[in-house]
């Protein structure tokens, strides 16, 4: 057997390709979905704190825009490629429409090790990155956000280069940003939110008791804390094991997510959490759960683990953490997968919320956005599983999720004339 691919842009072309074959899609649409519409290069140059200047490479990628402006966010990650941005920005159109909002999809990226750098230095390179991509995007353009190691401080900072560059405020340009300059309330629990609306639908939809469930989650920054904190206060689970990049740590009587996030403020890692047991990122995805939430990053479960998942339900609140090979053994298997673009579709969708409230001048209260956020992802999930039961549940919930996704935009890019 050929080794399993695992370039998250091929990736994303497979996911399509099938959904294509299975819903005879019209050929020129393919060939528009297959690529992005606009990818921009760029290099930034970086005064440092020693005086030096580093010269950075950035993206932008913009997939589709016919349902509108396009949306996404922006990673800041040594590791990043353009493959892995026009996997992402690709992702964010089936987000986006999946969830009916008025969006196309985009995504940023930088490649730079935040870790290393100084507040001053991400100060300088955030506002370096808009210099040179100002032109590309806008609020009726395309919308950035926050992703991996970007946080809604970055956000402000580019917002507020934009207005300089621009000339006035231009609050809808970003969203994700702090409170204080049109941020919603709302925001900085809504990927995990949103998963926790899919996970309850899921749990009715296949008669589990979630009262009675163990959920182990994998990753605990911005999602996978909130993850492990909502499924325990708004579902009643038991989170018997989470983990980050160092290893994960396991209590089969339950942890308080809250103790472990102070346990790893204080000391850099959830591992060696008082009374629990450590065990590896691998050992976590294998465990005996209900619920499994991948919240970490792409290419967790693939062909070589994923026969030896155990869990009911797989709630994907990373993207990418499913290679295709091993979405076809757990279908196989019984295990019901929410798909990452429906699955982690929240952060997007109070992202929407936030640019109108932007654009209107007039915010909304916490409990507006999460009413809102919650019938969203509802309709989202009903979408998915409607399809999945059209075709008697003999294709996997990502494709059913493709073909609800892939026929709302190419319906846009008809009535436009394109195709
Ligand atoms: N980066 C998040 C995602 O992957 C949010 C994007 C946004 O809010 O535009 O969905």
């Amino acid at each position: 057997m050929a080794s399993e691919e695992l370039n998250p842009f091929k990736i994303a072309q497979q996911q399509l390709d099938k959904a294509a074959e299975i819903m005879d899609l019209d050929p020129a649409a393919h060939a528009m979905l297959r690529e992005p519409m606009r990818t921009l290069i760029v290099r930034i140059p970086v005064k440092m704190d020693n005086d030096t200047v580093k010269v950075f490479t950035g993206f932008r990628v913009q997939h589709n825009d016919a349902l509108g402006p396009t949306k996404g966010g922006i990673r800041y990650h040594p590791n990043e490629t353009l493959d892995t941005v026009k996997a992402l920005a690709m992702w964010m159109t089936w987000k986006c429409s999946i969830a009916g909002l008025p969006y196309g999809g985009a995504k940023g990226g930088v490649i730079c090790n935040p870790k290393e750098m100084s507040m001053n230095e991400l100060e300088r390179l955030s506002r370096g990155y808009v210099r040179e991509v100002w032109w590309f995007i806008g609020p009726e353009k395309d919308i950035p956000a926050p992703d991996v190691y970007t946080n809604p401080q970055i956000m402000a900072w580019m917002m507020d280069e934009y207005s300089k560059i621009r000339g006035f405020n231009a609050f809808g340009v970003i969203t994700g940003k702090p409170i204080s300059v049109g941020g919603s309330l709302g925001r900085r629990d809504a990927t995990a939110r949103g998963g926790i609306v899919h996970i309850r639908e899921a749990a009715k939809y296949l008669g589990i008791d979630l009262k009675k469930a163990a959920v182990a989650v994998q990753g605990y920054g911005n999602a996978g804390y909130y993850a492990a904190k909502l499924s325990r206060v708004l579902l009643g689970c038991k989170v018997v094991a989470v983990s980050d990049s160092k290893g994960g740590i396991y209590d089969p009587k339950g942890l308080d997510p809250d103790l472990v996030l102070k346990h790893k403020s204080e000391s850099g890692s959830v591992i060696d959490y008082p009374g629990a047991t450590n065990i590896t990122n691998e050992e976590l995805l294998e465990l005996d759960v209900d619920i499994l939430i991948p919240a970490a990053i792409e290419n967790q479960i693939t062909s070589k683990n994923a026969d030896r998942i155990q869990a009911k339900m797989v709630a994907e609140l990373a993207n990418g953490p499913t290679t295709p090979e091993a979405d076809e053994i757990l279908h196989e298997r019984g295990i019901f997968v929410i798909p990452d673009f429906v699955c982690n579709a929240g952060g997007v969708t109070v992202s929407y919320f936030e640019w109108v409230q932007n654009i209107t001048g007039y915010y909304w209260s916490e409990d507006e956005v999460h009413s809102k956020l919650d019938r969203i992802m509802a309709n989202a999930f009903r979408s998915m599983v409607n399809t999945f039961e059209d075709y008697r549940r003999k294709i996997t919930p990502r494709t059913a999720a493709y073909i609800v996704a892939v026929k709302r935009v190419v319906q846009a890019m008809k009535d436009r004339g394109w195709i």
